[in-house]
């Protein structure tokens, strides 16, 4: 079992916001490691003490509450060190002092030091159980993502690699999986010749809010379609794998991915949207053009808006188009995915249309619905369209809390496989290249609009 978590970039936004508090829902739950102690590290000057005032300061600063019981337990366990220079292995052997540990290396740092942080690890002689855990985004193409799994495996072992996407630690994505592999119902109407298409969106009001050195040079396509939305296509078009060991899951996940069709540079325009908000108005504040934003090198043509609708050829899906949409500064939060059902082959209810039955499976607030015509309200025969839904409470421990989890326990299900991540940028690569050309346009959409014009 693991009894340090390393977190290098401790003084970022991912390890205060997100972290911190999945550390502490973890003790909340009692459910870490034993003696698990924290070592923090950071190029700021600051010693232990300075470190944890600033996690308490930030754990005040956000919504949701902690016990003072809790946040005391955390300072504990938690040490600071400072290092220069992530790339430095020993620099990295100063701070970790003892080797001895099986630790856990959490790399939330930016992804350029990615690579010059595991080749410093790679110089240590660290402790054969030692694990890492890599976030998003997973290399900036294909060859880059090849790279650095080469890298990794240099000093770890694929068992020992965390590739982490935290859209794979939501109940509503692990619901997918339950409603899927648990309910006999569904599964005779889960193919082409049931459903007509499948939506999977992640549409935000929120703009850039400050993260221009991250996002610029990312954008929609990156940031979102090729990792999380693709992970979602894929438990919704994966068949059933034969148990959730690790290595059957992946399996299914990959064959899927390999099933989907490549686009020829005719079908990137045709099936593709890319576009950038203009200023405009979401949640009653003024958004300037998304190339005004500080930070941003309008240059770049980094687009905020991104849709890309994917084919997966084989029996089960052939012919059903899967559309993947991202976008910020969008006029409403919608978060879901939503399968469409075909129509029924013949209306016995007269000239009476029958709307097609919609299955939704949303994020924040979570919930899954299934909407299904009915007649018994009023007359006779008028229908109704209602909605079934299951609604859920918050998780009590959060998405990285459970894959935090899952990493301290040695189980990558949950995580992204080296194949796995190398296949999902084999689909993104042509498309990211095609709009690099400027084969399909740059549209712009006014922030506050329900986005370009994606016909
Ligand atoms: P930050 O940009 O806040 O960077 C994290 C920390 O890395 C910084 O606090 C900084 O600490 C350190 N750092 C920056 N540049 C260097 C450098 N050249 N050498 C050494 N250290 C450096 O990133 P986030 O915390 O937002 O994200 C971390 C990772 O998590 C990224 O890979 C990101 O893509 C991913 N991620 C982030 C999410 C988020 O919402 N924040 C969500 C999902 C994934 P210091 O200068 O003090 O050393």
């Amino acid at each position: 079992m693991i009894s340090r978590l390393v977190i290098f970039g401790a003084s970022g936004d991912l390890a205060t916001r997100y972290l911190f508090p999945a550390i502490i829902r973890l003790f909340e739950a009692e459910r870490e490691p034993d003696d698990l102690s924290i070592l923090a590290l950071s190029r700021q000057e600051w010693n232990t003490s300075d470190y944890r005032a600033h996690v308490r300061k930030n754990l005040h600063g956000l919504h949701e509450k902690f016990t003072k019981k809790c946040i005391n337990h955390l300072m504990s366990r938690l040490q600071y060190k400072q290092i220069a220079d992530t790339g430095d292995h020993k620099e990295i052997a100063h701070a970790l002092g003892s080797l001895d540990d099986p630790s856990i290396f959490y790399l939330a740092l930016p992804p350029s030091i990615f690579a010059s942080t595991i080749k410093a690890l790679g110089q240590l002689d660290l402790h054969e159980k030692c694990r890492v855990i890599v976030e998003k985004p997973f290399g900036q193409d294909l060859k880059s993502a090849r790279s650095l799994n080469r890298l990794l495996k240099k000093t770890f072992s694929e068992q020992h690699i965390f590739r982490i996407d935290h859209f794979l630690g939501e109940q509503t994505v692990r619901n997918v999986l339950g409603f899927r592999f648990a309910n006999r119902l569904f599964e005779s109407s889960w193919n082409n010749q049931h459903i007509e298409r499948v939506d999977i969106i992640w549409d935000e009001t929120l703009a850039l809010e400050g993260r221009a050195s991250y996002y610029d040079s990312s954008g929609a396509l990156k940031d979102m379609i090729q990792n999380h939305l693709l992970q979602l296509l894929c438990l919704i078009g994966m068949e059933p794998p034969h148990s959730f060991d690790d290595r059957d899951f992946h399996d299914q996940k990959v064959n899927v991915l390999h099933a989907i069709r490549r686009m020829s540079s005719a079908e990137i325009k045709r099936y593709t949207v890319r576009a950038r908000y203009a200023a405009g108005t979401t949640n009653h504040k003024a958004i300037p053009a998304y190339k005004d934003e500080e930070g941003v090198d309008p240059k770049r043509k980094t687009e905020t808006f991104a849709q890309v609708t994917l084919f997966i050829d084989n029996w089960r899906w052939g012919g059903v188009p899967f559309t993947l949409r991202s976008g910020k500064a969008l006029s409403q939060d919608k978060f879901e995915i939503a399968v469409h059902f075909r129509k029924v082959p013949y209306q016995v209810f007269g000239a009476t249309s029958v709307p097609a039955n919609v299955l939704r499976m949303q994020f924040n607030p979570d919930k899954i619905g299934i909407s299904v015509n009915l007649n018994g309200a009023g007359e006779p025969f008028d229908l109704e369209e209602f909605e079934l839904n299951a609604a859920f409470a918050q998780q009590k421990i959060p998405a990285y809390g459970h894959l935090l989890l899952d990493a301290f326990e040695g189980d990558p299900t949950l995580f992204i496989r080296d194949d796995e991540v190398e296949a999902m940028w084999r689909i993104v690569d042509p498309i990211m290249k095609s709009w690099e050309k400027g084969q399909v346009k740059l549209q712009t959409y006014p922030a506050g609009s329900s986005g370009p014009n994606c016909e």
